[in-house]
């Protein structure tokens, strides 16, 4: 089952919108398999936006995503990186669509409240930055598994 990594932004837990935004993703009914709060060191983040060092917006990324906790989670399901991208919206606020985390949360795209990868080679490569495989709860089954299994 594809996996992504998808993080609260210090926005969003400063602004307390810790459980509206993991409530997005739970209600779509992707799994949730490991989860944490830290706050991202710089080596962490600058780790974590490599893709973007020496644009323009760089050094202002790594100060917003460092100055203070995030909550760091594995979510996995069916098509789940384009699926969650899709439920987080556009990243400029103002073009994301009604509904999405992003519109309904965010005005400016500095700080959009949430952060998801962007293909599966990112979301493999986030996931390996911010847990070790052990913390990752690989072998549970929800509600729905169990009794789909008990109906068989
Ligand atoms: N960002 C910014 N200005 C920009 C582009 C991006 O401040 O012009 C920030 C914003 O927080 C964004 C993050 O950098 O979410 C990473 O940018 P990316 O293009 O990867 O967007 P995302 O994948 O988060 O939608
Ligand atoms: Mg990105």
């Amino acid at each position: 089952m594809e996996r992504t990594f998808i993080a609260v932004k210090p926005d969003g837990v400063k602004r307390g919108l810790i459980g509206n935004i993991i409530e997005r993703f739970e209600r779509k009914g992707y799994k949730i398999i490991a989860m944490k709060m830290l706050q991202p060191t710089i080596e962490i983040a600058e780790k974590h936006y490599a893709e973007h060092k020496g644009k323009p917006f760089y050094n202002r990324l790594i100060n917003y995503i460092t100055s203070g906790p995030i909550v760091a989670m594995v979510v996995e399901g069916d098509n789940v990186v384009k699926g969650a991208r899709h439920i987080m919206g556009s990243t400029k606020p103002d073009e994301a669509e009604v509904g999405t985390i992003r519109a309904d949360y965010a005005q400016t795209m500095e700080y959009n409240v949430v952060h998801g990868s962007d293909c599966v080679e990112s979301a493999e490569r986030e996931i390996s930055i911010y847990f070790k495989p052990e913390e990752i709860c690989r072998d549970w089954k929800t509600t729905l598994d169990l009794i789909m299994e008990d109906g068989k």
